[in-house]
């Protein structure tokens, strides 16, 4: 669950039209008008990137009226559909998918359940990706492709193919040539929910 205290606003004069605050928006808030920047407030998440890209200072923060709180809805979801489709997607239920907001996997996973088909939707109806925006996008991208959908990145943004984890792509040549790092230990969680 978040809660959003905050949403971005722009000052039209300072605004060139440079468009780089719309290719940073993990929820597509921001579209031009008459070359001018304008953010959709309602879904607008507080984020910052538009603010920390923009070299003209033409994006400021302001209050909410009413703090938007956000918490990924996971009823009637069963427990079994989500590890199935976690197992799918090589990723453990409990884990965390987005430490900014203290959701895990198997809340998100539920809400792909319920129907979400976008990175950005599964962002809107769970809050992640406001916090860092990054780190959590590629746990999104795995339970939205296990569960069969064809994922296209926004206009410029710099998409990356799904990074290696403990379960798909550590071999147990690597995990005995480094003991200390605990590598067999970390397997043997997701060997529990694998088996
Ligand atoms: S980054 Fe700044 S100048 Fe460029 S379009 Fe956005 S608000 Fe306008
Ligand atoms: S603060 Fe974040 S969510 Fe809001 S408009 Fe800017 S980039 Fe988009």
């Amino acid at each position: 669950m978040v809660t959003i205290k905050y949403r971005a606003e722009i000052i039209p004069e300072n605004c060139t039209g440079c468009q780089k605050c719309v290719w940073v928006c993990p929820t597509q808030a921001i579209e031009m008008k008459d070359n001018i920047a304008v953010i959709n407030a309602d879904i607008c998440l507080g984020c910052r990137n538009c603010h920390g890209v923009c070299t003209t200072d033409a994006v400021t923060r302001l209050e909410r009226d009413e703090p938007l709180v956000i918490k990924a809805d996971i009823e009637g979801v069963s427990k079994e559909d989500i590890e199935a489709l976690c197992k799918k997607a090589h990723l453990h239920p409990r884990q965390w998918h987005c430490m900014c907001t203290q959701t895990r996997v198997g809340e998100v996973a539920a809400v792909v359940l319920k129907g979400a088909t976008t990175v950005e939707e599964l962002t809107l109806k769970t809050g992640i990706r406001s916090g860092c925006t990054a780190y959590c996008q590629m746990m999104s991208m795995r339970l939205l492709e296990a569960a069969g959908h064809e994922l296209t990145p926004p206009p410029k943004w710099g998409w990356y193919p799904t990074t290696a984890n403990m379960w798909d792509n550590v071999s147990q040549d690597v995990i005995e040539q480094y003991p200390g790092y605990f590598l067999e230990e970390d397997k043997d969680v997701f060997r529990k929910v694998e088996s």
